[in-house]
């Protein structure tokens, strides 16, 4: 049987909140989402944005790690990796996000991380402490490095279709854009602004408002 990966962005897609938002919004004064609309305007890359953003918070790690259970993380997350994993299916998350809060919100949902894990991680290093805020870093491996994002979504697709995979994708942003157009319709899950990029591209992708109806969609077909 061919081996099968899903590919999935984790802020917004596998949780109903964006970590940078809840940070700004609950965390820090109104200018610190000064670095997101420069990237929107193109001035900053996405990864120099989120890292400003994060290095700004000061608080205390409790009530950092309690704003990460904010996020929502899909209440049948761990249950739908273990049905896609019966299914074939092995999950994969890519994130331009950074693994210290998602590492930390995939384990406290029982989730074992790593290759013969339930799930691997892609995403920007980073350390927390009270003086310095979150210092997040790009990765080292060059295979899955950008400038724009620090990990490279679309890098880790190509590299599971160069090994011969069958890939689907599942995301939320702009960020998801091109690792997203790597795979085929059928295989291609969006909303919100991602949706709205492929829409404008005529691109065809199947909708999603909860990751739980990807990994339905996959282990029915
Ligand atoms: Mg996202």
């Amino acid at each position: 049987m061919r081996q099968s990966v899903l590919v999935s962005d984790f802020d917004g897609t596998m949780t109903n909140n964006d970590f940078y938002k809840l940070a700004a919004a609950r965390l820090l004064p109104a200018t610190a989402l000064e670095s997101w609309q420069a990237y929107r305007e193109g001035r900053l890359t996405h990864f120099e944005a989120l890292r400003q953003i994060f290095s700004q918070i000061r608080t205390p790690v409790a009530e950092l790690e309690a704003l990460i259970h904010e996020m929502g993380l899909d209440a049948s997350l761990a249950g739908d990796i273990a049905r896609l994993r019966k299914a074939g299916w092995q999950v994969v998350v890519t994130s331009a996000g950074c693994a210290w809060y998602i590492e930390r919100l995939l384990t406290w949902a029982g989730l074992e991380i790593g290759p013969h894990g339930d799930l691997e991680v892609y995403a920007n290093p980073g350390s927390y402490s009270e003086q310095t805020g979150l210092v997040m870093s790009r990765p080292e491996n060059p295979l899955f490095r950008s400038q724009e994002l620090g990990v490279n979504k679309a890098g880790v697709v190509a590299q599971y279709r160069k090994q011969g995979f069958q890939v689907a994708y599942a995301g939320d942003g702009w960020a998801d854009l091109d690792a997203a157009l790597l795979v085929g319709p059928d295989l291609r899950f969006a909303k919100a602004d991602l949706a709205q990029a492929l829409r404008e591209r005529g691109e065809t992708f199947h909708f999603f408002e909860t990751w739980t109806e990807v990994a339905a969609a996959l282990v029915a077909a």
